[in-house]
């Protein structure tokens, strides 16, 4: 590296890159991180370079050690949180999204196999790769956050009470960010210094109330605000789950997977619900999870 929006690579030569490198260069002048590979990827139409490196870390401590936060994914927003957060979808996001659904429409009125068809194809497979890197982009910064900030970070181990009504697409969209959501807080956890508690996909964070722990039998998708028959609580839905998740924690301290660098006492919920640990007796049947991403060779 020669410069900050440059990369020599084996075999390859001097590469321009769109994105700066400058922190990757900073780090390597410093000796704190060893580039082991350079891997040249092109998907959607464009080309990506990736490093493989060897990080030297200080061990890390979250600003708030004492305080949990439970985490919802959605798809109306990038993510909830049990401290009322809201965190939007990035921008640009929505605009990509009509795209597809434009495409989409437009593919199906082509005959198959045509030129038109190949060319509406392709275009299909840069928009999807494109809403793919603007929703993991966002989802970096918001992991770095929670990994950075609180000491315990709670999240669902799969979610299917959380979607959308927009059937296949949202699905397929909503799943990918949960799992993702979940791999970069299993190492960012560990980097940052905080604790990691995934929930079970038997906990019925949806259908309790966080407020006096009662069950509902039933929650229907389409009901985006929790209303409890007992103690009267009217609070967003994914909020509500996500504030289930957070008590969770407390309720589980010590029994999770846990950083080296957590400390059980540290752990304490910020909230004034308390959890419920019965199982979900009704749980929903939902449909199969057929995700028409459509893979092509992008060319
Ligand atoms: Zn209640």
């Amino acid at each position: 590296m020669d410069d900050k929006s440059h990369v020599v690579l084996p075999r390859i030569g001097r590469v321009r890159t769109h994105e700066m490198t400058t922190a990757l260069l900073e780090r390597v002048q410093s000796d704190r991180v060893r580039i082991l590979s350079a891997t040249v990827s092109r998907e959607g139409g464009r080309w990506f370079v990736s490093f493989t490196c060897e990080v030297e870390r200080d061990a890390g401590r979250p600003e708030r050690p004492r305080d949990v936060v439970g985490v919802d994914a959605g798809l109306k927003h990038l993510a909830v949180l049990s401290t009322g957060e809201k965190v939007p979808n990035p921008q640009p996001l929505r605009k990509a999204l009509r795209k597809i659904a434009r495409l989409n429409r437009e593919l199906v009125r082509r005959k198959r196999r045509s030129r038109h068809w190949e060319d509406t194809r392709r275009r299909l497979n840069r928009a999807h790769a494109r809403v793919a890197r603007i929703r993991l982009d966002a989802m970096h910064k918001l992991t770095h956050r929670l990994a950075t900030t609180f000491g315990t970070v709670v999240v669902e181990d799969l979610n299917v009470a959380g979607m959308g009504r927009n059937r296949r697409l949202s699905r397929a969209i909503y799943d990918a960010g949960l799992a993702e959501l979940r791999r970069q807080l299993q190492y960012k956890c560990e980097w940052y210094g905080s604790r990691l508690v995934q929930a079970s996909r038997m906990y019925p964070s949806s259908k309790t109330c966080s407020r006096c722990g009662a069950i509902k039998e039933i929650l229907p998708l389409w009901e985006r605000v929790y209303q409890c028959d007992v103690c009267g609580t009217v609070m967003d839905r994914d909020e509500n789950a996500a504030r289930n998740l957070a008590a969770l924690a407390a309720a589980v301290a010590g029994s999770g997977p846990e950083t080296k660098n957590a400390r059980r006492e540290d752990v304490r919920p910020d909230l004034t619900g308390r959890s419920s640990m019965k199982r979900e007796a009704g749980t929903r049947q939902l449909g199969k999870t057929g995700a028409p991403v459509p893979q092509g060779t992008g060319t």
